[in-house]
């Protein structure tokens, strides 16, 4: 399969989603843990929406900014992703959490991530490098899918 998202995405593009992803991160709701994420989801129509974690005093309860992004397309009809930019402030670039892989692998299994910290440290990569075999609507049996 070829690697299409790369080709749809260039330098500036990618510079952009990683601003955005910083500003986005600036509102990050992280009393507990004080990690602020900050993420930026390209989409096919060009559109970009922001994403920040929002934590919760129920922990479990708390959401990452990647989904966050997601989410936001998704209820304003917004289905094919091209690239998501990650920023967090740490040593190594930020990184989507299993879940997040999961939850982006939906929509956009070969969505290109741009992982970034506030150092400038910068880390690309396909989903599928990041989530390999995927679970996903294939592994449902096709007689219960209907
Ligand atoms: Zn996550």
């Amino acid at each position: 399969m070829e690697d299409r998202t790369y080709d749809m995405v260039d330098e500036e593009q990618c510079r952009c989603l990683l601003e955005e992803a910083k500003k986005a991160r600036l509102r990050a709701y992280a009393p507990y843990s004080g990690y602020q994420v900050g993420a930026a989801l390209l989409t096919k129509n060009g559109r970009v929406y922001g994403g920040c974690n929002i934590e919760n005093a129920s922990y479990g309860a708390a959401i990452c900014a990647e989904r966050v992004a997601v989410v936001r397309a998704i209820a304003e009809g917004e289905t094919d992703f091209v690239a998501l930019a990650v920023v967090a402030d740490s040593p190594e670039p930020g990184s989507p959490c299993g879940i997040c892989r999961q939850f982006l692998a939906e929509f956009a299994p070969r969505l290109l991530l741009i992982m970034a910290n506030l150092d400038g440290k910068v880390r690309r990569g396909n989903l599928e490098t990041y989530l390999p075999y995927a679970f996903n609507k294939d592994y449902f049996r096709a007689e219960e899918a209907k």
